[in-house]
């Protein structure tokens, strides 16, 4: 029998030098769980015995996996704690087995190749030098506050200790982990290595420590920074600016990130352990709180939704290695920049030259932006957007293989497009429509090689918005299907699938969304409070603002679009064709429910209320905000109910990614388990009887009562 390798193992090699090293079996990186905890704890009462001893005279923390040190801890241990005790009870054992490491005698040395995240952090936040590769695998960061928790086996008491606090708070609050290059800039790390020869220089290194040859690297904070950190006026100056930063940006919604600056705060001047009393009893309160238990959920959903289709039907993908985009407008241009900041070639092709021409620019200036914005060089932008290569005929496409169509939403022309591509096309190429309401199978039913055709619906603004839906019609190939799904993921976006249903999954359910603030206008709601009752619930925008954004021709199109594939419930409210008879198209030409300055909002347009009448009742923001969101809990039971997704977690993920509900709330449906089914179909009941039938539940709702179910299942 196969015995299975530990997870982690202990040897000392004849220079005296211990290497404990990480090696998680059949996992692609390594997690610290209770198990694996535990097993360190004991890994480090035998170390602390040989020691004793005299053998060993160093320490090397390391991995055994290419391209990861340590990726965190397990989310679902996590996720499962719900009493505060418990919580910080587990982060106290946590910091009780890194201060066993932090307290060995011998120099201890943590050999950082690959990503290095949360625990990770921590345990070599517990070691007395730090040293880490150049390879771009080579990330470290803290990401707690991202899940709702903070730091808590040590990070936040021993990160601002070491590379000062102004540092450390970037790096807890944001989340966002740090190259090595910066890592030792900023005296987190002692040396940089070369990737490709990591290992021989880690050995060099220990036994240059051991020999004293080396020295740390001295606080590298600038002298206007040490004035600021070593001072207490300094210091509250940085905290407060912290702490309103973080409001502004997050309202009170996400607790940690407070919470984390208060124990930075405490802790400084603290004895060590006393610190960590201090960390643990905050960590334990944060990991119960449900906002960390809704971001743990949409994190796992998330990693869950790239890994939905099966080994064997993803092996089937072809490699993409040249693509082609049709239509060079808003979507076109957008998904052009994206596939070249992921350094795939790609056609893109218009009929018009001042549209290509206009998006060919629109690409530029967002590889520029990310170039400024260090995602990557100045020198890299250019040459991504040198990979971009903008045409009006259909030239060089006999080595395309997956092509997006991004041309107008007009079926008619869509169809030509296939029509015209196939004829260019080699057999294997994959056709991916980035469609918002035609169907992609009557699109299909025109082709040649239907088995090629499939959906890729990306969102506005493409560069921003993490959410694909991929559609597959009863024609598409196995292997078009996991060509598609996988390139999404190359892009960075989270894919996921969705029937071939008008709207799929997303508009859908935004179409009675945007009809209702109509309606809402209709009844002499204000624009400005229909939108505050939306953001102030975590809307990022609330529905006037989106249906600007949208533009009131587009919005229109799609509404009439809905009504007719769903009927009555759907029937559109009169506003935006009233609006757009005006000559108003919302942001696109400056005359929307708002006016726009230089493409920025500047406040509601007064005109908008001389059309409409001004606004005549004062609508509670409690009937708003429940008029719009039930009838988006209803249709995703509609949605549920025509298998348009397969679970109530896709609707979660898809409307956290798609339109950015609040994540604090953990996604539509698991909101509106916290309202019960039976509050959301009281409160359709209710709506049904005051404004009409397109509230009438949906009859699955009403099974979903009757069974006493809730809408999400607690595990992920
Ligand atoms: P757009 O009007 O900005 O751009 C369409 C472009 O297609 C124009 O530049 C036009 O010249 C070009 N075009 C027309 N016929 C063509 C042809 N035969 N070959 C090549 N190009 C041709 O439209 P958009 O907003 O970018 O939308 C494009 C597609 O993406 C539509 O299907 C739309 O439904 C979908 N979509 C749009 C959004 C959005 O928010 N704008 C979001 C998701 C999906």
């Amino acid at each position: 029998m196969l015995e299975i390798p530990p997870p982690i193992t202990l040897e000392i090699d004849s220079e005296k030098i211990a290497w404990l090293t990480f090696n998680l079996p059949d996992s692609k990186v390594n997690l610290l769980s209770s198990d694996v905890m535990e097993l360190l704890n004991r890994r480090l009462s035998e170390l602390e015995s040989r020691i004793a001893t005299g053998n060993p005279i160093a320490l090397v923390v390391r991995s055994g996996k290419l391209g990861s040190f340590i990726a965190g801890a397990v989310l679902q241990e996590i996720g499962a704690i719900s009493d505060p005790e418990v919580g910080r009870a587990k982060s106290a054992e946590g910091q009780r087995i890194f201060r066993r490491l932090d307290r060995l005698t011998i120099p201890t040395i943590a050999a950082i190749n690959g990503t290095c995240l949360g625990g990770g952090t921590e345990l070599a936040l517990c070691c007395k030098w730090r040293v880490g590769s150049d390879g771009p695998q080579t990330k470290i960061g803290l990401p707690e506050v991202r899940l709702g928790f903070i730091p808590g086996f040590g990070g936040s008491v021993r990160l601002p200790r070491l590379i000062g606090i102004r540092r450390a708070l970037n790096m807890i609050l944001t989340g966002k982990a740090i190259s090595s290059t910066r890592a030792h800039r900023w005296g987190l790390l002692d040396r940089v290595f070369r990737a490709d020869s990591f290992e021989v220089e880690v050995r060099a290194f220990a036994m240059r420590v051991v020999r004293r040859e080396e020295a740390q690297a001295p606080r590298t904070l600038a002298f206007r920074d040490r004035l600021l950190e070593d001072t207490s006026l300094g210091r509250r100056t940085i905290f407060n600016g912290a702490r309103k930063q973080v409001l502004k940006k997050l309202k009170e919604r996400y607790p940690a990130p407070v919470e984390a600056i208060s124990v930075v705060e405490q802790t400084l001047d603290l004895q060590i352990d006393e610190a960590l009393a201090i960390e643990a009893e905050v960590a334990g309160r944060m990991v119960a709180t449900d906002v960390s238990k809704n971001l743990i959920r949409l994190f796992l959903l998330r990693r869950k939704a790239k890994k939905v289709l099966s080994p064997e039907l993803i092996s089937q993908a072809h490699n993409v290695s040249k693509t082609a985009v049709l239509g060079a407008g808003v979507m076109g241009g957008g998904v052009a920049e994206l596939i070249a900041a992921h350094d795939v070639p790609v056609i893109l092709k218009d009929i018009d030259d001042d549209a290509l021409a206009v998006g060919l620019q629109h690409a530029r200036e967002l590889l520029d932006k990310a170039g400024e914005a260090q995602v990557f060089t100045a020198h890299e932008a250019e040459l991504k957007f040198a990979l971009i290569h903008g045409t009006l005929e259909y030239e060089k496409f006999d080595d395309v293989d997956l092509v997006v169509e991004a041309a107008v939403e007009r079926m008619p022309v869509k169809k030509n497009i296939l029509q015209e591509a196939e004829e260019v096309l080699p057999e294997h190429a994959v056709f991916a429509t980035n469609t918002s309401s035609l169907s992609v199978t009557e699109l299909a039913q025109v082709a040649e090689r239907p088995t090629g055709v499939v959906g890729m619906h990306f969102f506005n603004p493409v560069h921003k918005m993490p959410l694909v839906e991929i559609i597959r019609t009863k024609l598409s190939s196995d292997a078009s299907l996991a060509t598609t799904f996988k390139f999404a993921i190359k892009l960075g976006k989270t894919p996921v699938l969705v029937a071939d249903r008008p709207g799929f999954l997303v508009n859908r359910l935004l179409a009675p969304y945007l009809n209702e603030a109509g309606f809402l206008l209709e009844n002499g709601a204000s624009v400005t409070a229909i939108d505050r009752a939306l953001t102030s619930f975590g809307m990022p925008m609330g529905p006037c603002r989106l249906l600007d954004e949208v533009g009131f021709d587009v919005a229109e199109h799609v509404a009439k679009e809905m009504a007719r594939a769903f009927g009555p419930r759907m029937q559109p409210s009169a506003v935006v064709g009233v609006l757009k008879a005006e000559g108003r198209l919302g942001k696109k030409n400056g005359r929307g429910f708002y006016r726009y300055t230089n493409g920025k909002e500047s406040g509601v347009n007064r005109e908008v209320a001389r059309i409409l009448g001004a606004p005549r009742i004062d609508t509670s923001s409690g009937e708003i905000r429940d008029r719009c969101l039930l009838l988006l809990v209803n249709e995703a039971m509609y949605a549920l109910a025509e298998e348009v997704v397969a679970s109530a977690n896709d609707v979660d993920l898809a409307m956290v990614l798609g339109i950015g509900f609040p994540p604090f709330r953990g996604g539509l449906l698991r909101w509106a388990d916290t309202r019960g089914a039976r509050g959301i179909l009281d409160g359709l009941v209710e709506l049904t009887e005051r404004h009409g039938q397109r509230f009438a539940p949906a009859p699955s709702l009403v099974d979903l009562v009757e069974s006493g179910g809730s809408f999400t299942s607690s595990g992920v």
